[in-house]
């Protein structure tokens, strides 16, 4: 068994004639900037999307800072953002010097911990960027109910979970990453839907704001060599732009294979003493970017950890060290992020793709039940 986090390698095996063509046809129309790929595929997955506004750029870096930007804010100003998540989502706030504001997170989803939101905000708060990490939607009804409350825009991080749903307590339906003021995402290799290279975009609601967001992604300009406002140069490549829309066609397969696999996951882990397998909000569905358990704090991580390498299992902590421990992110006064801080010595992801086998998570479980022997 050749175990992986990530079989990338299996997945465009079954796909391959068809990357291939698209590939090819890039080449031999040499539009490898801005070529007809890109926007078709961002029509594409507008259409996914459900119709809303989808502006390509570089990586899902680059799509948060770009959002950040076209929302206007002035430097100092506040933005929340949870304190468990990826560097990438403060970096950008500290980048364009806006200030993070940190917040825990729910000790079982993972996501920001709602209730602590609004002790938070102050006159300079501008925004909250919630991260649906993991594969969860955070909290968002009431996230929204906060941020019109006090007139913030939300900009919500759907690296990891596009594909999954939202549903409001009114029965309304809707995709991570288009509630808020602007979604973005990332195609990194890895991602749920992700490229050979690197590539994101931003899903946004008003059309002006678009307007501005495509702007920002190209020099600030609107028209050849005329540019009206500050920008940068975030381009998703044509070639990457023609393996996303093959891709594309097959996201809600791959998110069902994550979803199936999930399932074997929880069923062959329940009783086990000491693990708990992750757990999914009643208002989102998940789809299993990480399969993340939370350990009890008496089990031995780094043992398991060595156990299930020694048998070819690869395991992941996402993430080993929270964001205001960090040297770029530590403030003065230390604050405490009492779950966060737990979940940096307690969470642990499995393998979970869209190829992995019953088989391979068998001998994974067993593996890990071999450790508590
Ligand atoms: C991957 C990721 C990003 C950044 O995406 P890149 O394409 O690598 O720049 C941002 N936020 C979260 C939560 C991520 O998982």
């Amino acid at each position: 068994m050749n175990i992986q986090m990530v079989d990338l390698k299996g997945q465009y095996e079954k796909i391959k004639n068809e990357i291939n063509a698209g590939i090819q046809e890039v080449l031999d129309s040499t539009a490898f900037i801005n070529g007809p790929k890109v926007e078709e595929f961002s029509n594409n997955l507008s259409t996914y999307l459900g119709g809303i506004n989808v502006v390509p750029c570089a990586n899902g870096t680059d799509a948060l800072q770009i959002a950040l930007m076209a929302l206007g804010l002035e430097p100092g100003d506040e933005v929340i953002v949870p304190v468990h998540t990826y560097v990438a989502t403060a970096e950008v706030i500290a980048l364009l010097k806006l200030e993070p504001v940190f917040v825990d997170v729910h000790p079982e989803y993972f996501t920001i911990d709602v209730n602590q939101i609004e002790g938070k905000i102050s006159p300079g708060t501008k925004a909250i960027v919630p991260v649906h990490l993991y594969g969860q939607c955070a909290d968002m009804e009431t996230i929204m109910k906060i941020a019109s409350k006090h007139d913030l825009f939300v900009l919500e991080d759907t690296a990891q979970a596009i594909g999954a749903n939202y549903t409001f307590s009114d029965g309304r339906i809707m995709q991570a990453g288009t509630i808020g003021d602007i979604g973005t995402t990332s195609f990194f290799p890895s991602k749920n839907l992700g490229c050979y290279g690197d590539g994101g975009a931003l899903f946004v609601k008003n059309d002006e704001l678009a307007k501005k967001c495509k702007m920002i992604a190209n020099h600030g300009q609107s028209v050849k060599y005329h540019h009206d406002i500050i920008g940068c140069n975030s381009r998703l490549d044509t070639l990457q732009a023609a393996i996303l829309d093959v891709k594309l066609k097959y996201l809600t397969d791959y998110t069902v294979s994550r979803q199936k696999a999930a399932k074997i996951y929880d069923e062959l882990l329940k009783n086990i003493p000491g693990i708990k397998t992750p757990k999914t909000a009643e208002y989102s569905t998940h789809v299993y970017h990480q399969y993340t358990l939370l350990l009890d704090e008496s089990i031995n991580r780094d043992d398991l950890q060595k156990l299930l390498k020694d048998n070819g299992i690869p395991s992941m902590i996402y993430y080993p060290v929270p964001l205001h421990f960090q040297k770029a992110y530590k403030k003065k006064n230390t604050e405490v992020f009492s779950v966060t801080e737990r979940l940096s010595r307690t969470v642990l992801s499995l393998p979970i793709h869209t190829e992995i086998t019953r088989e391979e998570q068998e001998f994974i479980v067993s593996s890990i039940i071999e450790f508590f022997k």
